[in-house]
């Protein structure tokens, strides 16, 4: 952004010509040191770019292009700020999503370690080993081992699914 070189003297002849009541002496500045926040707050946005200020300034600044380019600014910056809510929006849900469908996933494992187990009280076969790492086969166990490797998968189970509530819900205060 520039101006002819000529300071503003803080007259605030270009005060009262304002048809829109806003304070074109206060908007130049903010637009010079590209303060957005505080001309958008002085409602910059309202300016019709009429001309009356400059037509009133004894420094002759160009203010009409001055403000012209800060409203521009702001349009620019008021994009990129949609943009990114939009993009974090996103991601957000995308988060929820995955830390949905990973405590559905741990709930259908309790439910399964849950029915082993209940099945091994009454005595009725196993199917399957619990662990996919294990080495012994089923056959081999007794039921005490196999009782209790039940439990310890229950364990990992419940505290993997506690740590998927506590990041979910970590997720939504932020
Ligand atoms: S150009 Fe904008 S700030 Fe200047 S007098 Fe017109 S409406 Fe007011
Ligand atoms: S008329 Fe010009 S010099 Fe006077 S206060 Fe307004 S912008 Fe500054």
């Amino acid at each position: 952004m520039s101006d002819n070189g000529q300071p503003c003297i803080r007259c605030d002849f270009c005060v009262p010509v304002c048809p829109e009541a806003l304070q074109p002496q206060q908007l130049y500045a903010f637009s010079r040191f590209q303060q957005h926040d505080q001309a958008r707050r002085f409602d910059l946005a309202q300016c019709t770019e009429c001309g009356a200020c400059e037509a009133a300034c004894p420094s002759r600044l160009p203010l009409v292009a001055i403000f012209h380019d800060e409203k521009l600014a702001l349009q620019a910056q008021q994009q990129a700020d949609a943009e990114a809510a939009h993009w974090q929006q996103r991601f957000e849900r995308h988060q929820a999503r995955q830390t949905h469908d990973a405590l559905a996933q741990q709930e259908r494992k309790l439910r399964k370690l849950q029915a082993k187990t209940q099945a091994l009280a009454e005595g009725k076969p196993v199917s399957r080993p619990v662990s996919a790492n294990t080495e012994t086969p089923i056959a081999a166990k007794s039921p005490a081992q196999i009782q209790a490797e039940i439990a310890a998968a229950v364990e990992r189970t419940r505290a993997r699914k506690a740590a998927l509530q506590n990041d979910k819900s970590g997720t939504q205060k932020s």
